[in-house]
């Protein structure tokens, strides 16, 4: 199965991804993930990458297509995939229309998680990743018991450059204005499903493996 997974930064696409991904049996390709990694790898790629992400901005398409195109030919990726943070824009969504054509393949789902600007902030602004173990926390829904120390491995927790509240409402605007224009480009083909995204992680879970369900081949 090939999804694609859109929402609002916030929206807990990260979260989902990888509960859908596992339950699937797919491969999750983030790319924020894969950005994060090289910024910190401090790779060629992440070079290119980390003003624009500081920013809230999108990174260039011609950077962020060649990367997930290289990923899409791996192997694990073969049988079926789910993106999680791209396509972002309808550049990026009709690269990838070509490319899986070109494979004789399409995407069978795009499952936009909805959420609100307010919500959006307050679960980023307060989101904490442990520098050790990678464990995120938050300060209101899920503190740790001393507050800026990982309860699991005792890890220094910071907060991501992109976290902070002006930041979070560039990078509304950047997806109102950018990457909303999505959910019509595939409302129009028939293979957008839209779920509710607040309450319980599992319940948002639950929501998305029943919407995948009336999806699936
Ligand atoms: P995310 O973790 O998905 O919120 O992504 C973090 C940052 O990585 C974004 O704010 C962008 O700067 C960059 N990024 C991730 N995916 C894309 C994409 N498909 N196109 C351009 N930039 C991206």
């Amino acid at each position: 199965m090939r999804v694609v997974l859109v929402g609002p930064p916030g929206a807990g696409k990260g979260t989902q991804a990888q509960f859908i991904a596992s339950n699937l049996a797919i491969p999750k390709i983030s790319t924020g993930d894969i950005f994060r990694y090289n910024v910190s790898a401090g790779t060629e790629l992440g070079q290119q990458a980390k003003a624009f992400m500081d920013r809230g901005d999108l990174v260039p398409d011609e950077v962020t297509i060649a990367m997930v195109s290289d990923r899409l030919l791996e192997d694990d990726a073969q049988a079926g995939f789910l993106l999680d943070g791209f396509p972002r824009n309808v550049p990026q969504a009709e690269t990838l229309r070509k490319l899986l054509a070109e494979w004789d393949a399409r995407l069978d789902i795009v499952l936009e998680l909805v959420v609100d600007d307010d919500e959006v902030v307050r679960r980023l602004s307060g989101r904490r990743t442990c520098r050790r173990c990678g464990r995120i926390w938050h300060i209101l829904f899920e503190p740790p018991t001393r507050p800026g120390l990982c309860d699991d491995c005792g890890g220094e927790l910071f907060q991501r450059d992109d976290d902070r509240e002006e930041t979070i409402r560039h990078r509304l605007d950047v997806y109102q204005k950018q990457t909303q224009p999505l959910i019509s480009f595939y409302a129009d083909e028939g293979i957008l499903l839209g779920i509710d995204a607040t309450g319980p992680v599992e319940e948002i879970t639950e929501r998305a493996m029943s919407a995948l369900r009336r999806f699936m081949r």
